[in-house]
């Protein structure tokens, strides 16, 4: 399924990484939060210190992780990635710790997942760049403290809601990405067939940017898809009529919607008549959980005009009955 934004296999992996921008310049959209880290990160550099922490939160597939990569090149410091899930003991963390050189990124994807014990190692290291090693068990047990390099921690989480008070407050600078307007995601294509070296017109671009859910990484899944048609079923160009076929054979929504976006509205308009209804019933509903749907799906939908939030609770519009090709029980005659 190419809307799943995790798990791809490794082909998919390399090619996401080849489209990598490396610099702010080469980074589209999100112009505002570009703009304030670009004066950060050269304020920084200016006075050889290393930069704030920073939280980035905000839908997959938007640039956390491209946005930190930049990040540690424009201050010319080492990157270091790892993530929450993957640091279960606090040995793990101040392995990471202690190799850092001065100024360095440490990046860690998936935040909000970090065990407990790991995050308030976390919170002396961000604050006073120290760390409590505790050796020995038992009535020997001693801990002594190690000092670290100044560093900039990065966290990023699809799940801001989930963060403890204690984590947000360390975070210097707290940013939230999101979803690309149609113009930002034609150009992020355009720009992707031009390193791929694979001709795409504009029309086609914006087909393919129409398609891919406000999210960069949709739109280069979906051009590389489009790639395989134009290659075996046309001229090996993309242009719009080829990209369109390619995206009906893909089965691919025509607004980009995801299934589970679908579900969301199917759910409002069949099982509450349109709504409205609260988040936590769509969410038992859908079988998601209520954080996931508000922070994830909602923003989408509401963005495009396909739900409406109310102080009642959500309400499917009437673009999302026309998209699922429903009708109201009143045009029913019910
Ligand atoms: P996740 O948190 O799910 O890993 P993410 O928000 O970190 O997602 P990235 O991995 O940074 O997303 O980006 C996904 C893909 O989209 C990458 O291949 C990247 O090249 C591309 N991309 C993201 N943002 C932009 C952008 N502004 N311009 C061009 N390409 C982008």
């Amino acid at each position: 399924d190419i809307h799943s934004n995790r798990h791809f296999q490794e082909p998919e992996r390399e090619f996401e990484n080849a489209l990598r921008p490396l610099t702010f310049a080469s980074f589209n959209g999100q112009e505002k939060i570009v703009e304030n880290l670009n004066i950060f990160v050269r304020a920084a550099r200016l006075r050889g210190e290393s930069l704030d922490h920073v939280l980035l939160h905000g839908p997959p597939g938007l640039g956390k992780t491209t946005l930190s990569n930049i990040i540690a090149n424009e201050l010319g410091v080492g990157f270091r990635v790892t993530s929450g899930p993957v640091l279960d003991k606090p040995g793990d963390l101040a392995g990471i710790l202690t190799s850092l050189e001065a100024n360095d990124v440490l990046f860690i994807d998936e935040i909000h997942r970090l065990a407990p014990v790991v995050e308030e190692y976390l919170y002396s290291a961000m604050e006073d760049y120290r760390i409590d090693i505790l050796i020995d068990k038992g009535p020997s047990a001693r801990s002594i403290q190690i000092d670290l390099n100044p560093f900039t921690l990065i966290g990023a989480t699809t799940r801001s809601g989930l963060l403890t008070s204690p984590l947000r407050a360390r975070f210097g600078i707290n940013m939230h990405l999101e979803y690309y307007d149609m113009e930002t995601l034609t150009g992020i294509v355009l720009r992707s067939a031009g390193i791929l070296k694979i001709g795409c017109d504009r029309r086609a671009a914006e087909e393919i940017a129409s398609r891919s859910r406000g999210t960069p990484r949709v739109a280069n899944a979906l051009l590389r898809r489009v790639r395989d048609f134009a290659q075996i079923k046309g001229t090996g160009k993309i242009d719009h009529a080829i990209a369109s076929y390619a995206l009906e054979a893909l089965n691919i929504d025509v607004h980009g919607l995801d299934e589970i976006d679908n579900k969301i509205l199917l759910t409002i308009i069949d099982k509450f008549n349109g709504g409205p209804v609260g988040i936590t019933t769509i969410a038992t509903a859908v079988g998601d959980d209520a954080g996931t749907i508000e922070e994830v799906y909602e923003p989408f939908l509401i963005k495009e005009g396909f739900i409406k939030r109310t102080p009642r609770g959500r309400e499917a519009t009437d673009l999302a009955y026309r998209h699922l090709g429903r009708k109201r029980q009143e045009e029913q005659g019910l």
